[in-house]
C-alpha cells in the first residue's frame, strides 16, 4: 500500500483487464474513429444530468453557474480537441474508480466480445459501459482535468495517461465543478483539428443530446483564421449552441422527423443502424407520462452475450429530469432489448429503486410501455415483413421468454412467434400459428410439434414418419428455449399444442383398427424385446408414430425431452431416472430379426440396438457409448 497522502501525484497501473481494452482500442483499425466525439459527449451529458437531479435535492451544487452545457473545442497549435462540461465532476477516488484502475463488468464483457468477433464491432464500445476509453483511438495521450460539484476548488483532479498501461493522478486548483477532457492528438489525427469536421460530427451523432453543445463562435471561419488567431475563446458570447438541445420526447410528433427519431435512437443505444420502428405517445389522465420506445435492428452487445446486469437503455426522467436507468423496472424482462425514454410526471422526484419497485403508478407505466412494444411488433409483422424478419431473427428467441414471463399477454406473444415447419421449406422459412391453423386438415384439433436440439434433428426425427404419411403439418422446434417455452404454451386459439412424441396419435377408425391388430399380432415379439432388454426399458410397444424407421422413444404427458434432459443435467441440475418407452415398427426386417434370430447373443445385441438409434434420434445420453459401439461392430461383422 502507497503512504503516500491523497493529495501528493502518484503514478499508477491500469489493472489488466483495463490495460487489454486500452490495447485493443489503440491497436484496432477503426472504420469509425470519429465515435470518441460521441462518447465523450455522451459521458459529459450524463454527468450533466447527474448534476441536475442531484440539485434538486442540494440547489447551492448549481451555485452560480446553473446553465448546464457541454463545450467543445479545439487548438491547431497544440493539437488537441477538448471537451469540457460543467456537471457533475468527479472526486479524486471516482476518477480512480471509473476511469483508471478498476475493470468493470463491461470491460470484461468487451473483451469478450472482441475475442469473439474483432469486427464485432469495436463502434460499439459505447454499449459495453467503456466508451472513456475510445479517446484512446484517437489520442496518444489524454488529460482530464476534474472537480466534483460539491468539492472546493482545491479539490481538484488531473488525471493523465498515455493509454500504455499507467496513469498519473494529481491534486490540482479547478475554478469550475465540471469535467474537461483534453485529447493530445496522434499524428494522423489532423483532420479532427476543424471546426467544420468536429461540427459536422456534433450534428451526426449529438444532435439530440439534451444538453446545449457550443462550440466556438465562427469556428468554421476560425479554420480558415491565420496562425496568430487565437481559436480559444473566453467569453461566454463567444460560443455558438450547435445542437438541438432539446428533449425530444417533449416535442410534437408532427414536429419531429424521421431523421430526428433515428439520431436520437443512435445517441441513446450507442448504435449506429437505424432502429426497426419506434412508438412515440403521451399519456393523460391522473396519471401523465410520455415514452419513446425503439425496437433495435440488432441485438444489443449485451443481450448477445447474455448479460442481464448493468441493462441500460430504458432511461426513467421526472418531468425531463434523468433520475436513472430503469429498464428492468419499466419493462418486463423479455422485452429487455427495448431502448427509449419514459418521462413520468407524478413519480416524486426522490423516488429509490427500492420505492419504485413497489410503486403503483409504476405498474401502470410498465403495463403501457409493454403494450406499446407488442402493438409495435405487431405492426411490424402485418405491414413491414422485412423489417419484422428482421426483427424476429435478432429477438425470437428472447421474446419466447415472454411466453412463461406475462400470462396476461401470452396468446399476443404467442401470434408473433414463428417457427420452422415440415410445411416450410428449410430452417430459413417459417410460419405462425395462425398459419398453421389455417392450413390445418378438417377435424385437426390439435398444433402438432417436435422439439430436438438441432433444426436437422427435429426435421429427421422418426416420430414424424406417420404424420408425414397422413399429410400432417409438424412445428420443427430447435431452440434452446422452445422446450421451457411450450411447458407454458399448451393452447393456442382453442387447439391444444402436442409433441409427436407424447400421447396417442390421432388415427382414424380404420387405421386405429389396423394399428390394434398389429399390436396384436406383435404381441409375442414385444414380449420378446421386454425379456432381452430388461431393465434398460420401462415399456415397450408398437408403434403407430413409424413407417420406415425400426424404433423411437415415446413420451408420456408429464416426460422432458430426452435431449433437454441432457442439457439439464449437463448444467448441473439433479433429474429423477425415468426409463424409456420403447416403440417398435413390426415391419421392419430389422425388428422383425428379433424372432428370428437364432442366436441369443445376437438377438439381444439388435434389440438393444433398436433401443440406442431410438436414443440417440431423440437426442438422450447412451448410458454406455462403448458397449454400443461394440454391438454395432459385432453386427457389422456379423
Ligand atoms: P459509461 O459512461 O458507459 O459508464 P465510460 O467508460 O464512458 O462508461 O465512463 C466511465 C465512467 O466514468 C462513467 O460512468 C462516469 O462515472 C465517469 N465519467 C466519464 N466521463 C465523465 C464526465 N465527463 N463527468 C463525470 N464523470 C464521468
Amino acid at each position: 500500500m502507497s503512504t503516500q497522502p491523497d493529495t501528493a501525484p502518484e503514478t499508477r497501473q491500469f489493472e489488466a483487464e483495463v490495460a487489454q481494452v486500452l490495447h485493443l482500442v489503440t491497436h484496432s483499425l477503426y472504420s469509425h474513429k470519429e465515435i470518441f466525439l460521441r462518447e465523450l459527449i455522451s459521458n459529459a451529458s450524463d454527468a450533466c444530468d447527474k448534476l441536475r437531479f442531484e440539485s434538486l435535492a442540494n440547489p447551492s451544487l448549481l451555485a452560480g453557474d446553473g446553465e448546464l452545457h457541454i463545450d467543445v473545442s479545439w487548438d491547431e497549435k497544440a493539437r488537441t480537441i477538448t471537451i469540457a462540461d460543467n456537471g457533475i465532476g468527479m472526486n479524486r477516488h471516482e476518477v480512480v474508480a471509473n476511469i483508471g484502475t478498476i475493470a468493470s463488468s463491461g470491460t470484461r464483457r468487451y473483451l469478450e466480445a472482441m475475442a469473439q468477433d474483432k469486427k464485432a464491432d469495436t463502434r460499439l464500445i459505447g454499449q459495453f459501459g467503456v466508451g472513456f476509453y475510445s479517446a484512446f483511438v484517437v489520442a496518444d495521450r489524454v488529460t482530464v482535468l476534474t472537480r466534483r460539484a460539491d468539492a472546493p476548488a482545491s479539490e481538484g483532479v488531473k488525471w493523465e495517461s498515455d493509454g500504455k498501461g499507467e496513469y498519473t493522478l494529481e491534486q490540482v486548483e479547478l475554478p469550475g465543478r465540471g469535467t474537461t477532457v483534453v485529447l493530445h492528438l496522434k499524428p494522423e489525427e489532423d483532420e479532427f483539428l476543424s471546426g467544420w469536421k468536429l461540427r459536422s460530427l456534433v450534428h451526426r451523432y449529438s444532435e439530440h443530446v439534451a444538453f446545449p453543445i457550443r462550440m466556438p463562435k465562427d469556428s468554421d471561419a476560425a479554420d480558415a483564421a491565420d496562425e496568430s488567431t487565437d481559436t480559444q475563446p473566453a467569453g461566454q458570447d463567444e460560443w455558438d449552441t450547435i445542437n438541438a438541445a432539446s428533449a425530444l420526447w417533449t416535442q410534437a410528433k408532427s414536429e419531429i422527423s424521421d431523421e430526428d427519431y433515428q439520431g436520437f435512437y443512435k445517441s441513446l443505444g450507442h448504435d449506429f443502424a437505424d432502429p426497426l420502428a419506434w412508438s412515440h405517445n403521451r399519456v393523460e389522465g391522473n396519471q401523465s407520462f410520455t415514452t419513446l420506445l425503439y425496437l433495435p435492428a440488432q441485438p444489443p452487445f449485451e443481450l448477445m452475450m447474455g448479460g442481464r446486469d448493468e441493462r441500460k437503455g430504458l432511461k426513467l426522467y421526472i418531468k425531463r429530469v434523468f433520475v436513472m436507468d430503469a429498464a428492468e423496472e419499466l419493462l418486463p424482462n423479455y422485452l429487455r432489448f427495448v431502448r427509449g425514454v419514459v418521462d413520468a410526471d407524478d413519480l416524486p422526484l426522490n423516488v429509490s429503486r427500492e420505492l419504485l419497485q413497489q410503486n403503483r403508478q409504476l405498474e401502470k407505466i410498465k403495463a403501457s410501455c409493454t403494450k406499446r412494444v407488442l402493438d409495435m411488433i405487431e405492426s411490424l409483422a402485418k405491414n413491414e415483413p422485412e423489417k419484422f424478419d428482421t426483427f424476429i431473427k435478432a429477438f425470437g428467441n428472447t421474446l419466447k421468454e415472454g411466453i412463461g414471463e406475462d400470462t396476461g399477454n401470452r396468446e399476443r406473444i404467442a401470434r408473433l412467434l414463428r417457427f420452422a415447419s415440415t410445411k416450410a421449406e428449410g430452417a430459413a422459412k417459417t410460419v405462425s400459428l395462425d398459419d398453421y391453423i389455417a392450413r390445418m386438415a378438417e377435424g385437426q384439433d390439435t398444433i402438432w410439434y417436435v422439439t430436438a436440439e438441432t433444426h436437422a434433428a427435429a426435421a429427421g426425427s422418426p416420430q414424424l414418419e406417420a404424420f408425414r404419411a397422413r399429410d400432417i403439418e409438424v412445428l420443427l422446434m430447435s431452440d434452446r428455449i422452445d422446450e421451457w417455452m411450450l411447458g407454458y404454451l399448451h393452447e393456442y386459439d382453442g387447439k391444444k399444442l402436442q409433441s409427436v412424441a407424447k400421447g396417442e396419435l390421432p388415427l382414424d377408425e380404420a387405421a386405429k383398427q389396423q394399428h390394434e391388430e398389429a399390436a396384436k399380432a406383435a404381441e409375442p415379439l414385444v414380449a420378446r424385446l421386454k425379456e432381452l432388454l430388461g431393465e434398460r426399458v420401462g415399456e415397450v410397444r408398437v408403434s403407430a408414430r413409424l413407417t420406415d424407421s425400426p424404433s423411437c422413444l415415446a413420451l408420456s404427458d408429464y416426460d422432458m425431452a430426452p435431449h433437454f434432459a441432457r442439457l439439464l443435467r449437463e448444467a448441473g441440475q439433479d433429474l429423477p431416472d425415468s426409463k424409456p418407452t420403447l416403440e417398435v415398427n413390426p415391419q421392419h426386417p430389422l425388428v422383425q430379426r428379433v424372432q428370428t434370430e437364432a442366436d441369443e447373443a445376437t438377438a439381444k445385441d439388435i434389440a438393444n440396438l433398436l433401443l440406442e438409434q431410438a436414443e440417440i434420434a431423440a437426442g438422450a445420453t447412451l448410458p454406455d457409448p462403448a458397449a454400443f459401439v461394440q454391438r454395432m461392430n459385432r453386427l457389422l461383422l456379423g
